[in-house]
């Protein structure tokens, strides 16, 4: 995007917009810093369209950052999955792909640093001792015992803990800020800890570890990150990521701004409450259909595209608010309604068998019909669809009962008349049923002469309904998702979302019947199935002799979810 066309329309825009023009920056740089201890999801979709958006925007660049200070819950598998996932959502990094670990060297030689100004020290309160020194928001903390420590004692035990002389618990390194400041992030700080755990990127290097808050701001610095972007439960932590810039001999001096995170009603946005449902086999894994990760939804058949609408949608801004799932959901069914090829597909077929197939002049047994595979995209051509002397029809288009209205059944009634979408016109003649009543099979004539025309007066037929030929119709495998939670708010105010799983959130039907080219699709290929919804040929298990498709989304909202 030229500087000409640039415009700020969120907060974030105004402040960078100002800073190139007053020349404070030259070029913006930001980071999307995820921990890789769990797959992304709508979350960091929304702040990595914000990160890598305003690069893009502004001519700068955005780092991928692995923030890995908790070697115990982060691991490869996650590593690798962000990646894909950010690939995918249509973003990349630039440059080499950073890690808050590679700096574990520079970040030890700053607590050294700050040991050295008097800054730090080494503090051996344990765990409950040291919550009660720290005091709470109404009463100041005191100062700990092993506050005045000399810099050489530090230096020396600062050493002995990197050198996996203690145990874990038994020391850390604090900063020495201020025990009676109202900002309890400010009440002496710990900056390392020990953990004697390998690291999935430094292996047994180290056994201490530097906490998130020394780290992020450190990391930002040596990277040049200009504008470092995080939500806003980061706000009071914003005093300490200055007072380390300030107190360190940091090549560059970031600046932390906070939006609100994105809430979503009916789904949870956490990676430690998406893990739960993975672990407890709730779902078949981080990329099922049913979760609000990005590998999910992907899988689900959501673009990319329209995720980043979406996001769009929600904007920036600072006042925390739930976005209402129907948002989501409008995007995604825009998009799909715009782009996405028409297809034929019966759920729960009845078959029709034509008195009449001559009517139809077949050749070898086949009529062709030509669709056009979008109805306003001329440009996406023509499919083919075979008419032959039987078809499958869904059973919930077809009744006996000639009393309802035209207005209520615009569908196949007995002894009227219905149009076969892009084929004929036909008239139910007589319903075949077995023993117990049920509707075998459905005698029907072709009216002549009706693909694309009008039938003769009189034969009116009460609307359009879809179809597909019994003989070279495909039978395919469609996954029905509903929401995965029974509750607006699954982990509102302390409840637990385990406790509101929605039992009927996948129902699978194994045998509908599709148009042939169905079996001729790849894998994430996304469909209309007219009048039934949107349709994704599913990632994995598609293949073209059992097609297996998975629910997008129903075609409008009022037709449930
Ligand atoms: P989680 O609780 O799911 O682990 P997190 O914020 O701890 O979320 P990180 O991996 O640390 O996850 O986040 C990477 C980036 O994504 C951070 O900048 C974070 O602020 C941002 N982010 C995470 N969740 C959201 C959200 N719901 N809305 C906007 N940004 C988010
Ligand atoms: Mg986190």
């Amino acid at each position: 995007m030229s500087d000409s066309t640039v415009s700020a329309n969120n907060f974030l825009h105004a402040i960078i917009e100002q800073d190139l023009a007053s020349g404070k920056h030259s070029e913006i740089v930001t980071r999307f810093p995820p921990e890789p201890n769990g797959f992304l999801h709508l979350g960091h979709a929304h702040s990595m369209c914000i990160n890598f958006g305003l690069a893009q925007k502004y001519n700068g660049r955005c780092h991928l950052r692995f923030d890995d200070t908790n070697p115990e819950k982060e691991s490869q598998e996650y590593i690798d999955a962000i990646q894909q996932d950010v690939k995918w959502l249509g973003f990349d990094w630039d440059g080499e792909i950073k890690f808050s670990s590679d700096y574990f060297d520079t970040l030890y030689d700053y607590a050294i640093n700050l040991i050295e100004s008097g800054d730090a020290y080494v503090c051996d309160l344990n765990a409950e001792q040291a919550r009660e020194y720290r005091g709470n928001l109404k009463q100041p903390g005191k100062n700990s015992p092993f506050r005045d420590r000399s810099v050489e004692e530090n230096l020396a035990l600062f050493e002995q803990m990197r050198n996996g002389e203690f145990d874990e618990g038994a020391c850390a390194l604090r900063a020495k800020i201020d025990m009676a400041s109202p900002n309890m992030n400010m009440r002496d700080p710990i900056i390392y800890r020990i953990r004697k755990i390998p690291h999935h990127q430094t292996g047994e290097k180290w056994c201490i570890y530097p906490i998130y808050d020394f780290t992020h701001g450190q990391s930002d610095a040596l990277e040049s990150v200009t504008h470092s972007i995080c939500t806003l439960e980061f706000e009071d932590h914003r005093p300490l990521y200055e007072w380390f810039i300030n107190h360190l001999p940091v090549p560059s001096k970031p600046q932390q701004y906070e939006f609100s995170r994105l809430n979503i009603n009916y789904t949870v946005t956490s990676k430690r409450k998406l893990k739960a449902l993975v672990d407890d086999g709730v779902v078949g894994g981080w990329d099922d259909p049913r979760m609000p990760t990005i590998s999910g939804m992907r899988r689900r058949g959501y673009s990319a595209q329209a995720i980043r609408n979406f996001s769009d949608m929600v904007g920036v801004n600072r006042s925390s608010g739930i976005v209402d799932m129907s948002m989501l959901e409008h995007a995604i069914r825009t998009d799909l309604n715009d782009n996405a090829p028409r297809a034929m597909c019966v759920m729960n077929a009845v078959k029709v068998s034509f008195t009449n197939f001559e009517a139809a002049n077949a050749e070898g047994g086949i009529a062709w019909m030509t669709q056009p595979v979008h109805p306003n995209k001329p440009e996406m051509g023509e499919r083919k669809l075979p008419f032959t002397d039987s078809v499958y029809i869904d059973r919930a288009d077809f009744t006996e009962d000639t009393t309802l209205s035209r207005k209520k059944f615009k569908r196949l009634v007995l002894g009227e008349y219905v149009r076969l979408r892009g084929s004929f016109v036909i008239k139910a003649e007589e319903a075949i049923k077995d023993a117990d009543g049920n509707i075998t099979e459905i005698k029907a004539s072709i009216v002549p002469d009706t693909v694309g025309n009008n039938p003769p007066e009189g034969m009116k037929p009460r609307g359009v309904i879809h179809w597909v030929s019994c003989s070279e119709g495909v039978q395919a495998e469609v996954r029905v998702y509903e929401r995965l939670f029974d509750h607006e708010a699954p982990d509102f105010g302390g409840r637990d979302h385990m406790e509101h799983i929605n039992q009927d959130s996948l129902q699978v039907i194994e045998s509908c019947w599709c148009e042939p080219s169905l079996a001729e699709t790849t894998p994430e290929q996304g469909f209309q199935f007219e009048r039934e919804g949107y349709y994704v040929a599913d990632r994995y298990d598609y293949t073209a002799d059992k097609p297996v498709f998975n629910k997008t989304i129903s075609l409008s909202e009022s037709k449930g979810k």
